[in-house]
């Protein structure tokens, strides 16, 4: 369940993500903000994130630090992706990601916890349920993956993908039991691997289980340009895909595919 080729319809699809998934209070609905509202939120959040620094004592060997921490000088330098917290951005750079990597771990959640105040209201949890629709025998090689067929004595078996009708009976049951998404994920390089009346039972999961008033999201593989529009057709929501690893490592990962797919 790897890379895939529709990267408008994703980019369709996080935008879509955003805009449901922006609360700002319990009791009212969210509506997503603006660009300039982001910017406000994430200059407020920046002034109210913490500044501390351990100042060194005086007079001791080695580095250790006072027992409270003191708010920094004027002059540290704040990072842009501290500055910019909370505003969603594509323009970072290696150097960015790797101070974001050492910053300590305590002021990374409290950061992470004040952006997720930004967009969400802390106290809501969204329950997913997440559906294998076809189990095993995929002809990838992952290395970390129980249902690839490369790999003996892993205790799963190759198995077809399921009909309709059982995987909305448990779209329904997770409905039911208050999941307001559903995720069909596939063991398989892509739907180009299956027949055409088998990708139409796959859109009609979608659209049947959409109608239950649920989000969907699927896991499937590579696709084409062609079958992410038929996808977003049926009414997905949005679409899963593992990125696995950098360009640089992905080799170590798998070697029945690259990082860039460019034709399935
Ligand atoms: S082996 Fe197949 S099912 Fe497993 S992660 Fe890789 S692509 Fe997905």
């Amino acid at each position: 369940m790897i890379p895939v080729v529709g990267r408008r319809l994703l980019q369709q699809f996080a935008a879509a993500e955003a805009t449901t998934l922006l609360p700002v209070t319990a009791s009212r609905a969210y509506t997503s903000p603006s660009v300039q509202q982001q910017a406000e939120a994430a200059t407020q959040a920046a002034a109210a994130a913490p500044r501390i620094v351990f100042q060194q004592q005086q007079g001791e060997e080695g580095v250790s630090s006072s027992s409270s921490p003191t708010p920094a000088s004027s002059s540290n330098r704040r990072p842009r992706w501290l500055e910019q917290l909370g505003v969603i951005r594509t323009d970072w750079t290696r150097e960015e990601i790797a101070e974001v990597y050492h910053t300590p771990i305590l002021d990374l959640v409290y950061n992470a916890a004040a952006v997720h105040r930004m967009y969400n209201d802390p106290q809501m949890v969204q329950r997913c349920t997440l559906l294998s629709i076809k189990t095993g025998g995929c002809p990838e090689n992952c290395n970390y993956c129980s249902q690839s067929s490369h790999w003996d004595n892993t205790g799963v078996k190759a198995e077809k993908l399921l009909d309709l009708e059982p995987v909305y009976q448990a779209a329904l049951r997770a409905h039911e039991a208050g999941s307001t998404r559903f995720c069909m994920g596939a063991a398989w390089r892509g739907p180009s691997q299956i027949g055409p009346r088998q990708w139409q039972r796959v859109l009609d999961m979608v659209s049947k289980i959409r109608g239950l008033g649920m989000e969907v999201c699927t896991t499937l593989g590579m696709v084409t340009p062609e079958q992410a529009s038929q996808l977003r057709e049926a009414g997905l929501t949005a679409y899963n895909h593992n990125l696995d690893t950098s360009p640089e490592y992905y080799g170590k990962v798998t070697t029945t595919r690259k990082y860039e797919v460019s034709g399935c």
